[in-house]
């Protein structure tokens, strides 16, 4: 398809990007072009904006931003067999090479070669954007487009959830960022039976309470540690899904579950942090689990199957929606911390 389309691309090593007016990219083998019906900001967007080493490290310049996405397939590269134009779709965000041990071991959200939509290639804050076929999703017709392109994201918090076989179970999620706070929603749907939800920011609290928490707390002025004790006959909690990267919720977080109990950790720190293995891991035969992205699909089925037949609501979740035109208040908004998931629509 011929002609220019608007795009918010990132030109310089530094703060900032802008909305400009580019080609509508041509979908090569193995990939297909979507007119953006939706896309949501996520924290590494943040990142790429703002510039930080993370973003230089890994991002060359210029490239259009932007990951998380919902839109219509328009047209089709040469060799594209499980997608057809008029398909609604969203993206898987990793693209794994296929051909690496992990890949060929079911293991490609760990491929040792992956590349990211948007970090790696060019991205989906765009009229129009290029998926590759591997990473094309089919939603159901009945999701919003709001609701799908957040399935994203919402797959980090399923596969961090999961980890914790939640059913039945006293659990605390650390940190009610965008992702915490789906974690929260989750956790509901899959049964469990106390989520007590630990978060400094007073209206992400408030948030995290409409997705189901059942006691939210305020890390910096409560005492995390004796008021899970409390709320948990004594115990600790069965499971901590740690949110948040901070460095202090990764340490009361561990020390907050019972022994025999699980942790899974989505949060990044920045820096290396001590935590004391000896009393709060080893003696309490704790599991502690790394979670990386999304497996792929498992978790699209299940964030599929949650929108689809209603068992999460994200409207709490979803605070602000801004035409593509207004990234920078967006990305404002973002870094003051007062909201939920931010929708960017073309
Ligand atoms: P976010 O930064 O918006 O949310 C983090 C939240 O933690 C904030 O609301 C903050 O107020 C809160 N917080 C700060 N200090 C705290 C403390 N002491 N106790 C409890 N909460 C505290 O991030 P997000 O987009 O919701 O993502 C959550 C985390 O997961 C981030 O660290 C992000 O980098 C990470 N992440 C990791 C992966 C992965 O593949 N492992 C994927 C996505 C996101
Ligand atoms: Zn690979």
């Amino acid at each position: 398809m011929e002609g220019k389309m608007k795009a918010i691309v990132k030109n310089n090593a530094g703060p900032g990007a802008e909305l400009m007016d580019v080609d509508i990219p041509t979908p090569g083998p193995g990939q297909v072009l979507i007119k953006v019906k939706s896309t949501s900001i996520c924290g590494s967007d943040l990142h790429i904006y703002k510039w930080n080493n993370w973003a230089e490290k890994n991002v060359k310049l210029p490239q259009i931003m932007g990951h998380e996405v919902a839109g219509k397939v328009i047209a089709l590269g040469e060799n594209v067999k499980s997608v057809k134009e008029g398909d609604f779709v969203s993206a898987e965000t990793h693209i794994p090479c296929g051909h690496c041990y992990q890949c060929k071991t079911g293991n490609r959200h760990i491929c040792e070669n992956m590349k990211i939509l948007g970090v790696h290639t060019d991205g989906v804050f765009a009229e129009y954007a290029i998926l590759e076929e591997v990473d094309v999703w089919h939603n159901d017709p009945s999701i919003p487009a709001e609701s799908a392109s957040i399935q994203e994201p919402l797959g980090n918090a399923i596969d961090t959830i999961r980890a914790g076989d939640v059913t039945g179970k006293e659990i605390l999620i650390t940190g009610a960022g965008p992702v915490g706070l789906l974690a929260v929603g989750v956790a509901r749907a899959f049964g469990a039976t106390k989520i007590i939800v630990s978060e400094p920011n007073e209206y992400r609290r408030k948030i995290a309470k409409k997705m189901g928490a059942d006691l939210t707390l305020d890390p910096i002025n409560e005492d995390l540690l004796s008021l899970v004790i409390k709320n948990t006959d004594g115990r600790g909690v069965d499971f901590t899904a740690e949110m948040s990267g901070n460095k202090n919720a990764i340490q009361q977080g561990l020390k907050s579950v019972r022994p025999g109990g699980s942790m899974a950790l989505l949060g990044l720190p920045d820096d290396p942090i001590s935590i004391d293995l000896t009393q709060d891991l080893i003696f309490k035969a704790v599991n502690l689990i790394g979670i990386t992205g999304r497996e792929m699909f498992k978790t699209w089925y299940i964030a599929g199957r949650l929108l689809k037949e209603n068992r999460l609501n994200l409207s709490p979740v979803i605070t602000h929606t801004f035409p593509l035109a207004d990234f920078e208040k967006g990305m404002k908004l973002m870094e003051e911390g007062n909201c939920g998931k931010i929708i960017l629509k073309p």
